[in-house]
């Protein structure tokens, strides 16, 4: 449990520094943020919902942190547009890519290398 919640830290890190290289290179970085919007949302959730699991009934108690923050990281998956919006913008930047480029490696990351 602790290897697969050490991977998705190590995934979300990988892909904000994909998004501050882009960024500081001012290039347009609209599709990675909403992916590492919602990536990061669940991951976060569920890297809290595993520790308060690790706990036991203590990671549902109020004597550690981890209780509100679970409830607290729930509120990503709305704030700044709900995934659904998201989902449905990266989607349709899927196809775009697809029809500009004929891959859709642009949309997915594939700049990076
Ligand atoms: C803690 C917190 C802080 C916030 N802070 C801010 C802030 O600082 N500034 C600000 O402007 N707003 C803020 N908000 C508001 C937040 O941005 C909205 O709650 C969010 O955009 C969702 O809008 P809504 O709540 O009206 O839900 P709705 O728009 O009614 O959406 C409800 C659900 O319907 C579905 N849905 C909605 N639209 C679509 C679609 N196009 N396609 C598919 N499914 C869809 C989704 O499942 C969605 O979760 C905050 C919200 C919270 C919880």
């Amino acid at each position: 449990m602790l290897a697969d919640c050490a991977s998705e830290l190590y995934i979300g890190r990988l892909m904000l520094l994909h998004i501050a290289y882009k960024a500081e290179k001012g290039l347009d970085i609209r599709q990675e943020n909403s992916i590492a919007k919602i990536f990061h949302a669940h991951m976060v959730h569920k890297v809290i919902d595993t520790a308060i699991q690790l706990h036991g009934a203590l990671g549902f108690s109020q004597d550690t942190p981890l209780a509100k923050w679970y409830t607290q990281v729930r509120s990503q998956r709305l704030v700044d547009g709900p995934d659904e919006v998201h989902k449905w913008k990266i989607g349709k930047n899927v196809i775009k890519a697809f029809r500009e480029h004929g891959t859709t490696a642009s949309a997915a990351g594939g700049d990076l290398l």
